[in-house]
């Protein structure tokens, strides 16, 4: 019987697959499969030897903590842990598990451990209540062997749709996104980092699909429409049907609109812009360029740190830098410096325990409390700045010392690369992110000490609405159209512009269509977004007039309510682009294909 579910859309298209769950057992993700006949003594040899290999691990540590006294327990403590791994609870029920129930090691384990914390949790004295993070850590090592010894990427077959609780955007980053047709999260946001890895990827993603991975089994069909939000398990024949004929409609679309990537970004009046590209990966430079965009607007350099195993070193960083520069040559790139914190986690680094990682150390607050991480970084992006234009873009500043810090600290730097005989170029101009309330309340004076300005609505809308963009529960408050929103933008426009300056938007609100002729209105010189999305961007730019669109900004930025405004914005823009716009039930304008996309639907 086919189940629908409704979640956010967060990159677009369509994927129709068969679906993987991976079970969350942080830190690491489980995958589960049903195994045939032939596989299951296999699949209990490697658990067995997983096992082995455990025991092995422990027993070498024992021996090389060697008879020194101060580590007494925690030699008790690997006993227990030897103890855990023979436990018929664990070992022998796993087993049987994997032949019962035909299913992989991994998903048996987990099954074993759901039934030991069970029993944990039933237990009255806290102390040994508590144990059970024992159990956690040794199933989490046996894990660990499983995931090293086999290649779990190829256990999943061309086209799988991921099924998760949540995917953190380092885990989305290493999916092997070839294989992958689409994923579904219960978690997340509309500007998540999740969802920006699912658009750099080209994956069709909905998040915030409440309670899916329980509802899913491996292996069903699943159509997963990343536009509109749709997830459909066992679809019908004529469901079935009707998305293969919208996903032709849909590729045809971005084959339709493909065209505007070459045309100039201007308005019918002639007010230009420059669009340029959101880069996660160096793999996404030659799509970026053939969207037209005239260069990086913002290159989240986190994600390379993301894949790497070991924290990069100068030289490696520099290589990649360099080739990010010379991909992008003669366009400039804008290195934002390393983000990480907040949802973006790299296992090599220690952020501590916080519990609001969103407001704690994150961004350059992390770069100037780590300042060898950040020296590195920095003097590997100065290096690379011999081979083509290279910006610098600093990102969650919220005070102004924050600015002064990180430009005494990179002169420092450059008199001792200067020292080192290292050559970079004279002029890389420094930008500054908007994406702090406190920074815009300060924007006179972050104006003086920058070359330019980049507004990151995304950040910006959460710290000044107050919603987490990783929450899915809080996530129908994300509304670019706020007026405080609106006032912000054209608060940094105004003093960026008396200043000299040119202001860009680089926030997700960039890359959606329907919020282009405001930002133009509101004096917006530069945008960058998914690259995917330029050809659209520049189609819509291309049909309305700026200063209509002033008049507009200029009208809706002085109401007070979310409503007004979009009412009267949608309105207007309904006049504006009778032929390719409409609005859906949320008051969404979409474009092309959704128009089509929402004449099926009611057609249907
Ligand atoms: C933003 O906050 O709008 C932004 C562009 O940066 P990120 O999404 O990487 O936080
Ligand atoms: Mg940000």
């Amino acid at each position: 019987m086919e189940v629908r579910f409704k979640g956010i859309g967060v990159s677009p298209g369509i994927g129709i697959g068969e679906a993987t769950v991976l079970e969350d057992k942080k830190p690491r993700l489980v995958y589960q499969f049903l195994l045939n006949d032939s596989e299951i003594n296999k699949e209990v040899a490697r658990f067995k030897k997983a096992i082995e290999e455990v025991k092995k691990e422990f027993k070498q540590l024992k021996k090389d903590l060697g008879h020194r006294a101060p580590f007494k327990e925690v030699k008790q403590i690997l006993d227990t842990y030897m103890g855990i791994l023979s436990d018929p609870m664990l070992f022998k029920a796993t087993i049987n598990r994997i032949k019962e129930e035909k299913i992989n090691a991994e998903w048996a384990l987990i099954r074993s451990l759901e039934e030991i914390e069970k029993i944990f949790s039933e237990i009255e004295d806290e102390y040994l209540k508590q144990r059970v993070q024992d159990v956690h850590y040794v199933v989490n090592r046996i894990l660990a062997f499983l995931h090293k010894k086999t290649e779990t990427n190829t256990q999943l077959s061309p086209g799988s749709i991921i099924i998760a609780r949540d995917l953190s955007p380092a885990e989305t980053i290493q999916l092997p996104s070839k294989l992958i047709a689409a994923f579904v999260t219960e978690t997340g946001g509309r500007t998540s980092h999740t969802a920006i890895v699912a658009q750099a990827l080209k994956l069709p993603a909905v998040v915030g699909v409440e309670n899916i991975s329980q509802k899913v089994k491996p292996g069903d069909l699943v159509i997963v429409d990343g536009l509109s939000g749709e997830v459909i398990i066992a679809p019908d024949p004529e469901t079935l049907q009707l998305y293969k004929k919208r996903q032709e409609k849909y590729l045809r679309y971005c084959k339709e609109v493909e065209h505007y990537a070459y045309l100039p970004a201007q308005t019918l009046d002639g007010h230009k812009l420059k669009v340029m590209a959101n880069v996660e990966l160096f793999e996404e430079i030659p799509s970026v360029l053939e969207r037209g965009a005239e260069g990086i607007g913002l290159f989240r350099t986190e994600f390379f740190y993301l894949q790497q195993k070991t924290l990069p070193d100068e030289e490696l960083l520099y290589e990649y830098f360099s080739k990010v520069v010379k991909a992008i040559s003669p366009y400039p790139v804008t290195f934002r410096t390393l983000d990480l914190g907040g949802d973006k986690f790299s296992s090599q680094l220690d952020f501590g325990k916080e519990v609001n990682p969103a407001l704690g150390l994150r961004a350059i607050r992390f770069c100037l409390k780590q300042k060898d991480v950040f020296r590195t970084q920095l003097r590997a992006i100065l290096r690379s700045s011999i081979h083509g234009k290279v910006r610098l873009l600093l990102p969650l500043i919220s005070s102004f010392e924050e600015i002064i810090e990180t430009k005494e600290f990179l002169e420092t730097l450059k008199a001792e690369l200067t020292r080192e005989g290292y050559a970079f170029s004279s002029h890389i101009p420094i930008g500054v992110m908007i994406e702090v309330p406190s920074a815009v309340t300060l924007i006179d004076f972050m104006a003086q000490e920058a070359d330019f300005l980049s507004i990151g609505t995304n950040d910006l809308i959460q710290y000044t609405l107050a919603i987490d963009r990783n929450n899915e529960h809080v996530a129908y408050l994300y509304e670019p159209l706020h007026p405080a929103v609106l006032k912000m933008i054209k608060q940094v426009v105004e003093v960026g512009h008396k200043a000299g300056i040119p202001v860009s938007v680089c926030g997700e609100m960039a890359g959606d269509p329907c919020y282009i002729p405001v930002l133009v209105g509101l004096g917006v010189d530069e945008m960058s977004l998914n690259a995917q999305n330029i050809p659209v961007v520049k189609k819509v730019l291309r049909s309305f007039n700026f200063k209509e669109a002033q008049m507009l900004a200029e009208k809706i930025v002085g109401m007070g309510t979310i409503q007004e405004i979009k009412e009267y914005y949608f309105n207007a823009l309904k006049q504006w682009f009778k032929d390719i716009l409409v609005i859906s039930g949320r008051e969404r304008i979409e474009v092309g294909y959704e128009r089509e996309h929402q004449k099926d639907c009611l057609h249907e």
